[in-house]
């Protein structure tokens, strides 16, 4: 069943079916670790389908990664960006995140999978930045903090000319308005954002993209108490 809704919502999207097996396996490591640590809220294989891997399939479907160095902020369990290699494996992929086990974890998915270029790394996007500045073609981020953070978070690791993704649901409005000013001050410029539902679906998303116009100044970002205390 979690086969057959991953195939069809892939061929829907245009996208190759050679990555299902890879992504079956990765679900298969995903539920056994959520036994004993806390990585996902979704159990169900079909949810898990629809809205972790076939979620994240919306970003090579509307966004062409071949061959771009792509960082994904914040990436828990590894989504959006997992899967976003297993289907697009020209990438060369960086995982970031805060919580030790979780990084943990993805690095024993990539060894499973055999996947090549993919580092993992345990930290905190305010910190990355100071030596991986403009060190990507490609940042994306799904479910982890308000636009202007986000846009603090990520904009400064993103090469001029590059881009800013943010997985988001439909009801950011507010949030968005409220990026406007940020996103001008870390030298980026706000895009109209991609409305799209996941594919098989009818569960309605959105794709809020930032482009890199020119270098972030450097007293961005500042420390993550000043981020959260007082957001651009
Ligand atoms: N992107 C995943 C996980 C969302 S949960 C998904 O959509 O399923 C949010 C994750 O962001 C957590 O794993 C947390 O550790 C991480 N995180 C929050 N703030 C962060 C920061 N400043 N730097 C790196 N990781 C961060």
């Amino acid at each position: 069943m979690m086969e057959t809704v991953l195939r069809q919502g892939l061929s829907a999207l245009s996208l190759p079916e050679e990555g299902v097996p890879a992504l079956l396996r990765y679900w298969e490591l995903l539920a056994e670790k959520n036994q004993v640590m806390n990585l996902t809220a979704i159990t169900d294989p079909v949810d898990a389908a629809r809205l972790h891997f076939l979620d994240s399939a919306a970003l090579p479907a509307l966004e062409d990664f071949r061959g771009k160095r792509v960082v994904d902020v914040g990436t828990g369990a590894g989504f959006p960006g997992l899967p976003l290699k297993i289907l697009e494996p020209s990438i060369r992929l960086t995982l970031l995140d805060a919580q030790r086990k979780r990084v943990d974890f993805l690095r024993e998915v990539c060894e499973d999978l055999g996947l090549a270029d993919v580092e993992c790394v345990h930290g905190r996007a305010e910190a990355f930045a100071a030596d991986h500045r403009e060190g990507f073609d490609i940042a994306v981020s799904r479910a982890v903090a308000s636009l202007p953070v986000l846009a603090e978070l990520c904009l400064p690791l993103v090469n001029v000319g590059g881009r800013f993704l943010a997985m988001k649901s439909v009801d950011t409005e507010e949030e968005l308005n409220a990026a406007g000013r940020a996103v001008s001050l870390l030298g980026g410029r706000l895009e109209k954002p991609i409305d799209y539902v996941i594919s098989g679906t009818d569960i309605p998303r959105r794709l809020v993209i930032m482009t890199k116009i020119s270098e972030t100044p450097k007293k961005y970002p500042r420390t993550f108490a000043k981020i959260k205390k007082n957001p651009l």
